[in-house]
């Protein structure tokens, strides 16, 4: 069955829980029988989720990939907008443990058919009336598309204790479905070559939805039956050491673009206006001359008076049209051997608002923020105007050959911060 779906059919059943995630966004999310947790490895990608659990009766399996889960180092420089917890238990659908109360999705991939038909029972208890979250994904093969698969013999896998054809998987789930309010759509992946609608979807999809409401307890009852086996938090912005740090480094990030920019702008118009002063010179200079010996030639004396550029005066209105759109309270400033970004420049820089929120909460951050030197009225960013690298003593850091990357492997971050 390897090469028959394109994509592989189990990627086809993943991918139809991510489509239901998108649509619906659930918050939290268990899958049961999670294996190596391919299924919750893409599923982490969707943020909005906060909570996802994953449960299997096989420790080894879960824990062959299960550090695959861990935050890598852009969940640090790009939190989520929400927080999100991952927990994997050891433990079987058939108990009833608290930890799994409270789920708004419960997927359930190619899992009943390895479950005794009395286990059956069981689970449905448990997932239905225990559990009751509002949606429920249940995927089994479907056994009318096994005379399509070839050289297939018997079951679709060793373990499996039974594979319904479409009527007995509808029977069976309208069944759990009146016993415990939820009404069921059916649906599959994997479609027949040519596509043959007689035998239906090679994986036949139910999607339970709760239809009867029910009053969840804050504090879940029930015994603790599962053993954890990996729990991990990653960063968020609703963590205020996270939202902090982010801010900050975007504040850091800004005004050092804001400065080198404005420094850029007030050079190149020093720079023009000392030629354009050069220029008039020159052009004053060459008529003088030509004057000069005019009048000689005329046998008279030229009084050649020559205005002083006033190049400062017109470097100020240069500048004030350069940053025209700006008011008095958003230019950069020089102040010594300083310059100074207000903050109500950094306000519109992109995240800096969505961050903070408000302008005050921006300002307390940033004066509470070792990283950040600010003005006395806390009103600016205070940097220093040329980074001074000959300072630097970098006599001990024999293995890095460039200055740069001595720098940078002398940098620590501090993640736990
Ligand atoms: N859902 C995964 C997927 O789609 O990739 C894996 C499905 S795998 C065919 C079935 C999984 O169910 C196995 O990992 C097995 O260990 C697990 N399983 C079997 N009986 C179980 C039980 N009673 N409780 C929890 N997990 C069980």
């Amino acid at each position: 069955m390897t090469n028959f779906f394109n994509p592989p059919l189990y990627l086809q059943r993943y991918q139809f829980v991510i489509e239901f995630i998108k649509r619906n966004k659930p918050k939290k999310m268990v899958d049961l029988g999670c294996n190596d947790c391919a299924l919750l490895r893409k599923v982490k990608f969707h943020r909005e989720i906060e909570l996802l659990a994953g449960v299997d009766i096989d420790s080894a399996v879960i824990r062959e990939k299960m550090y695959a889960l861990a935050p890598i180092p852009t969940d640090y420089l790009q939190p989520g907008d929400h927080p999100l917890t991952i927990e994997l238990y050891q433990g079987s659908v058939t108990e009833k443990d608290r930890r799994i109360k409270g789920f708004d999705l419960v997927t359930s991939i190619e899992l009943i058919e390895h479950l005794q038909l009395g286990d059956l029972d069981r689970f449905s208890e448990v997932v239905f009336g225990f559990m009751v979250p509002a949606a429920v994904i249940i995927s089994t093969p479907n056994a009318e598309f096994n005379p399509l698969l070839p050289g297939l013999t018997g079951f679709r896998h060793y373990d499996h204790k039974f594979e319904w054809t479409r009527a007995e998987f509808q029977r069976w789930a309208l069944r759990v479905g009146r016993e415990f309010g939820y009404e069921v759509e059916f649906t599959g992946v994997g479609e027949a070559p040519g596509q043959d609608q007689t035998v239906g979807f090679c994986s036949q999809i139910g999607v339970f939805w709760r239809i009867i409401p029910v009053s969840q307890s804050h504090e879940p009852e029930g015994p603790l039956l599962y053993k954890l086996l990996y729990s991990v938090k990653y960063p968020s912005l609703c963590d205020n050491n996270v939202l902090q740090r982010i801010l900050v480094n975007e504040v850091l990030y800004w005004s050092e673009n804001l400065k080198r920019r404005w420094l850029e702008e007030t050079s190149e118009r020093e720079e023009d206006a000392y030629s354009d002063q050069n220029t008039e010179e020159e052009e004053e200079d060459m008529e003088g001359r030509l004057a000069e010996r005019l009048s000689q030639m005329e046998g008279k004396e030229q009084d050649v008076e020559r205005q002083p550029a006033d190049w400062r005066r017109r470097r100020e209105e240069n500048e004030e049209m350069e940053d025209d759109d700006l008011t008095e309270g958003e230019r950069l400033y020089r102040s010594g051997r300083s310059v100074c970004v207000p903050v109500a420049r950094l306000w519109s820089c992109p995240r800096v608002e969505s961050l903070s929120g408000n302008i005050s909460f921006l300002k307390q951050i940033l004066l509470n923020d070792s990283r950040v030197s600010m003005t006395e009225d806390g009103l600016a960013v205070v940097l220093a105007e040329a980074e001074d690298h000959q300072d630097l003593d970098y006599s001990d850091a024999p293995e890095c050959t460039d200055i740069r990357q001595s720098v940078v492997c002398t940098v620590e971050e501090d993640w736990g911060a």
